[in-house]
């Protein structure tokens, strides 16, 4: 810089380096050599022909590489590291995820993607109980059918609630829950078309779900709820009506089989977007026998994409019949379902699969999730759509008429903690990202139990799923096109479908 201009430059004004050329850029990341070594968060698994399956969850992504690139890959994620250039294959494996700079803490990064999901105040998410009788009485029920219909005072308080919030919200997620909820139709009729004109005037991005068990969804209350954007369904089938009905009866004793299928037989016959999990409960006695509901659903909705399988082993989970139920041993429930699976593919039916659940937090309860709470019929504010007000430690609150939310911080606390954060065992897991410790905070609560999820001890046969079921695998990739395009690299979109409890 010369004298002249110095003396010229006022520095309280402007800066001497705006004189000077600007400087060469930095060496690009990509041909700098740093030093790398495998993410404590890769979970894989290798198939009987010797393809890789890795999946990593804290980025999320999942890739699979053929045979003959099974050796080097595995040769750079040995524990120990080595020194690259950010190119090739090691490029590949930094870019997704599976390869981390030396030294990176990698339990920090988690932390602050934990942090950036679990407290966020721009996303309200309500079960509400439109109605906490119900129409069915199911053999496994745990539910005490205790309030009707939901009290207009509680509507006009859900509706105050999310006035009060909606400026500054960016995300609304109603999910219609019972009880059955379309027995409280009254209140749905009330609520669901004022929540989605609400979100939509205010641009908030809105979803509706309700888990019903479709005896009243006809074409003329699907024709209202698709209109309200309530668009996705849990249904239960548990099998052609000689074994849902015994099941699934009515709560006069009647079949329920034949006006749920003329239903969804009806649904699949729109031209609307919408997407139905058909979840199956399984116990010893039934699930020899799905086979025939399998064959009536493929004849029925020809591959309709709409339509997904989602297997359940039917548990104790509270009701007066659970001394009597046939319920699988923790063993067989695992060969079971696989075995649906696999039998429910060879159909031709969409089944879910981990992918369905591979994004950060995709194995956590929303009952952990401090935006999320359950509105009861009589405006009480729980967390566990299982206890319920069975148990006072889930009544975290009271919804008043005027929108007041009067929250107990300290059950809510016990509901929401990030318990991995008091659990070593939580801290070293590979699937922390996904369960965060939190699948399900009720064992916590009730006997100090860890909740792991199946995916810790079974991830390679949810790995081979993904493999096996392709129709619902998205971002799955075969090797890095950029290294070896390929043809059997596979980019589906993602419907990002999770099925509530
Ligand atoms: S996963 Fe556990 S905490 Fe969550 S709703 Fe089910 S039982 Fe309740
Ligand atoms: S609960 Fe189990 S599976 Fe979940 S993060 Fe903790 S150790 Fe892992």
């Amino acid at each position: 810089m010369s004298a002249t201009r110095i003396v010229r430059l006022n520095v309280l004004q402007q800066s001497p380096h705006d004189l000077t050329e600007a400087e060469p850029e930095e060496l690009s990341n990509a041909s700098r050599i740093e030093s790398w070594v495998p993410s404590r968060f890769n979970v894989h698994a290798t198939t009987d022909d010797g393809r890789l399956i890795l999946w990593n969850t804290l980025s999320t992504a999942i890739s699979v590489f053929k045979p003959e690139q099974v050796p080097q890959v595995l040769t750079l994620l040995k524990a120990q590291g080595f020194e690259s250039r950010r190119e090739g294959l090691a490029g590949y494996l930094v870019e997704r995820g599976f390869l981390v700079r030396k030294g990176m803490d990698e339990y920090r990064k988690f932390l602050l993607a934990f942090g950036q999901q679990h407290y966020r105040s721009d996303r309200l998410e309500l079960f509400v109980l439109s109605s906490e009788d119900c129409n069915f009485r199911c053999t496994y029920c745990y539910e005490d059918f205790a309030r009707g219909t939901m009290r207009p005072g509680v509507r006009r308080g859900i509706k105050r609630l999310v006035e009060a919030r909606i400026e500054k919200l960016l995300a609304l997620d109603i999910r219609w829950f019972g009880g059955e909820p379309l027995y409280g139709w009254e209140a749905v009729e009330d609520l669901a078309p004022y929540l989605s004109e609400l979100a939509e005037r205010h641009g908030v991005a809105y979803r509706s779900h309700m888990t019903t068990n479709a005896y009243l969804l006809t074409p003329e209350v699907a024709e209202k709820l698709l209109a309200w954007r309530v668009n996705a369904f849990q249904i239960t089938l548990d099998g052609l009506a000689a074994t849902h009905d015994c099941s699934r009866p009515t709560r006069d004793g009647q079949g329920s089989f034949a006006t749920i299928f003329q239903n969804l037989e009806a649904l699949s016959q729109r031209r609307d977007q919408f997407s139905v999990t058909l979840r199956v409960n399984f116990d010893k006695n039934n699930h020899p026998h799905l086979e025939e509901l399998f064959e009536l659903v493929e004849k029925t909705f020809h591959g309709d994409s709409r339509f997904t399988l989602d297997f359940h082993a039917v548990g104790r989970w509270g009701g007066p019949n659970d001394p009597q139920l046939e319920v699988c041993s923790d063993d067989e429930r695992d060969t079971v379902q696989r075995a649906l699976k696999a039998l429910a593919h060879r159909h031709g039916l969409r089944v879910s699969t981990l992918k369905d659940v591979s994004f950060v937090g995709g194995q956590v309860c929303y009952a952990a999730r401090p935006f999320n709470l359950i509105i009861g019929a009589s405006g009480k504010v729980m967390k566990c759509t299982v206890v319920l007000d069975k148990d006072e430690n889930n009544v975290v609150g009271r919804l008043h008429e005027d929108g007041r939310l009067v929250l107990d911080d300290d059950r809510m606390a016990l509901w929401t903690e990030p318990a991995f954060q008091r659990d070593s065992q939580c801290q070293k897991c590979a699937v922390l990202p996904s369960c965060q410790g939190i699948s399900c905070p009720l064992p916590r609560i009730t006997d100090g139990t860890r909740p792991c999820v199946p995916t810790r001890t079974n991830s390679k046969s949810e790995l081979f799923e993904l493999l096996e079921y392709p129709t619902r695998m998205a971002r799955v990739r075969e090797v890095a096109e950029r290294m070896a395009p390929s043809k059997e690299h596979i980019e589906l979109p993602d419907d990002g479908r999770r099925s509530a409890r």
